[in-house]
């Protein structure tokens, strides 16, 4: 679940940015100050994705410089991505939610789908009926897909990302704790349809991120 992340390794997001130093930058907006400056500079290096993670940088998703940098990032058509399972942090699913409604420009992709709290990203599902909810988040099967497909919770793992939107579901690997094989035979084992498969597995990605340059 990245809740220890010992050193900034390549993800299958990473693969996304065109700046391979692009993690140094993203472990520094953590910390607010110069972060401002460092997503000018990541954006005008063709970055199209940077990563915040909550528990290995030390922050709370509610902080106010998490706000800044997510406001600047909605300015400047960077997605951020979000390790989105704190083992600390109950109420982090509200507090995504209440980032995506304050920030409607922004583009947040939420790592995990809540890891072991999955179910309670039905709240997303549940929300999408209301035109406040500006459907912005997406979620990544990293981890959780291979964790839950052999268990007795894969059908209702299904049913939440069905009731999410299959249209706002990524594929992600988890790697190296998952390589992208394993991951990718979890997704195809989950019992989504083809075409349910096709936008996780590449079409979701495509219209997010867009064609690398
Ligand atoms: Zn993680």
């Amino acid at each position: 679940m990245c809740i220890y992340r010992p050193a900034c390794t390549p993800s299958s997001t990473s693969a996304w940015c065109s700046a391979p130093s692009s993690c140094d930058g993203m472990r520094r907006s953590a910390a607010g100050g110069r972060a401002i400056a460092e997503l000018d500079r990541l954006a005008g290096l063709g970055v199209r994705v940077i990563k915040l993670h909550p528990n290995t940088q030390k922050f709370d998703v509610a902080g106010p410089s998490v706000a800044r940098i997510v406001a600047r990032t909605a300015e400047l058509g960077l997605v951020v991505l979000f390790d989105a399972f704190s083992p600390w942090d109950a109420d982090e699913s509200g507090k995504f939610l209440m980032l995506a409604i304050q920030h409607p420009k922004a583009r947040m992709i939420l790592a995990h789908l809540g890891g072991p709290r999955f179910h309670e990203c039905a709240m997303f599902g549940l929300v999408r009926r209301y035109s406040w909810y500006p459907r912005n988040l997406w979620f990544d099967l990293s981890a959780v897909a291979a964790f839950y497909v052999d268990s007795p919770y894969r059908e209702q793992l299904v049913w939440v990302i069905r009731a999410i939107g299959t249209d706002r579901i990524l594929f992600g690997s988890d790697w190296p704790a998952d390589p992208p094989e394993r991951a990718v035979a979890a997704v195809r084992s989950l019992g989504l349809n083809p075409a349910e498969q096709a936008q996780i597995l590449h079409s979701n990605a495509m219209s997010l991120l867009g064609a690398c340059r």
